[in-house]
């Protein structure tokens, strides 16, 4: 069964960043066999787009879905203060609530253009099962692609670590769940649904030894490893004083950077930081948004892309970031490089390729994030005959410049996510309701 999509205003993020103003995608079986403009191929289908833009699915590299469960509290803390504010709550996280929270973070991760989403959990309260599975469901029932990580944390308070005792594991059980979870969910390869990633939570709230065996784990199994980094000052001083490093030498003498890791945040790197980051090919998970409603501080992301950094975007956990709207991310991504830099900082064009080839390559992924013969037909069509985009004629930038813009449809592996504006598979309303039953669990 082939489709053609025409009649699109096509932005490909291939190499060239080639875009074909009225042109068509070819999707065949999932994958896309042709792009291009002029004369149409045959298909057994033909879906005109009437002048719609069409974007490479955008790809999210950083949340925490269990969080959109206690959105707007600790509103003006900083990290470490919002973190103590925060841990007593997620420890009544169980199945039933990570479900909830999932499906609501995920819908509107889709409805906003993304149709590959990274979960970083890392909170397991004990004697709760099923957390990661709870997830992964909820990516399936909406029809979203997930790359889930058994994330973990082992440095309790009376260790001196940030979170409290009865938060953290023992690093045994977190290495024996992972391999678990990877025998159980995990596809390798290309067009994987499903993705299992090691992503221990942050260099103060795990050991040493877990950050240690978590790598060797990864890169037994063939995985990619995450972490939280370099977020705020503080951070550094707490390295400072338990390590008697900062954030990136500890990582390095941990033997963690790498092509097969990214690090989410990164707001304060040294030059020395950047440019073993390039040299290693470790990547970066931008989370603008989270950075500023925190006041972390903005991270210099045109010298990441300038040193040849890989660098995505994540719209970062709905406790820090109460939107998961990775469009109106990637415009904060403009915003927030030209804040700091000027306004030759960053384009739309390079702040979209941030957010959909960019966020493929930090996740180690060559199938997605861009529209060429070969990969995922994974894409978002954006409708440019609303009022935002009125008097607008050039298309792509205009949907940057005024994002948040609601996806009219969204096509994950040749599947429809979503059509006309609303999820597919599962009612939206209902996922609103289920949530708010489950958040009220939440409320002190
Ligand atoms: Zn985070």
């Amino acid at each position: 069964m082939s489709r053609l999509y025409a009649n699109g205003w096509i932005v490909t993020c291939d190499d060239g960043d080639s875009e074909h103003a009225s042109g068509w995608l070819l999707e065949d079986n999932g994958l896309l066999s042709a792009v291009g403009e002029g004369a149409e191929p045959e298909a057994d289908e033909r879906i005109d787009l009437r002048g719609a833009v069409v974007t490479p699915g955008l790809v999210n590299t950083h949340h925490h879905l269990y969080q959109t469960l206690t959105r707007a509290r600790a509103q003006q803390a900083d990290l470490f203060s919002w973190l103590r504010e925060l841990y007593p709550l997620w420890s009544g996280i169980d199945a039933e609530s990570e479900h909830a929270a999932a499906r609501t973070g995920i819908a509107e991760l889709a409805l906003s253009g993304c149709t590959t989403v990274f979960d970083h959990h890392y909170v397991f309260p004990r004697g709760r099962e099923g957390l990661i599975e709870a997830e992964v469901q909820a990516a399936r029932e909406l029809g979203v692609r997930i790359v889930a990580s058994r994330g973990s944390m082992d440095l309790g308070e009376s260790d001196g670590g940030l979170p409290p005792d009865e938060l953290v594991e023992d690093m045994d059980s977190v290495l024996a769940d992972t391999e678990r979870l990877v025998g159980a969910l995990h596809e390798p390869g290309a067009g994987a649904r499903v993705q299992i990633a090691v992503a221990p939570c942050s260099p103060f709230s795990v050991t040493k030894r877990l950050m240690s065996e978590s790598a060797t784990l990864a890169r037994t199994l063939g995985l990619v490893l995450h972490t939280h980094l370099a977020e705020t000052v503080e951070e550094e001083a707490y390295c400072m004083q338990l390590y008697g490093c900062t954030p990136v030498e500890y990582l390095t003498d941990l033997g963690w950077l790498g092509d097969d890791v990214w690090c989410a945040h990164c707001v304060h790197l040294s030059a020395d930081d950047i440019a073993d980051f390039a040299s290693s090919s470790t990547g970066i998970a931008h989370c603008p948004t989270s950075n500023l409603r925190l006041g972390a501080g903005v991270a210099p992301v045109r010298d990441y892309v300038d040193a040849g950094i890989r660098v995505g975007l994540g719209v970062d956990g709905s406790a820090s970031n109460e939107r998961s709207d990775l469009l109106f991310e990637v415009k904060q991504a403009l915003l927030a490089a030209r804040g700091r830099g000027g306004p030759g900082a960053m384009t739309a064009r390079e702040a979209l390729r941030l957010g959909t080839r960019g966020s493929a390559a930090v996740l180690g992924r060559t199938d997605i994030g861009s529209l060429e013969p070969g990969k995922c037909a994974d894409f978002a069509v954006w409708r440019t005959d609303g009022l935002e985009l009125g008097g607008a004629e050039d298309l792509p930038a205009g949907l940057v410049l005024s994002a948040p813009h609601r996806v009219d449809r969204l096509v994950v592996g040749g599947e429809d996510v979503v059509r006309g504006g609303a999820l597919v598979r599962v009612d939206e309303a209902e996922i609103a309701r289920d949530h708010r039953a489950q958040a009220r669990r939440f409320a002190q």
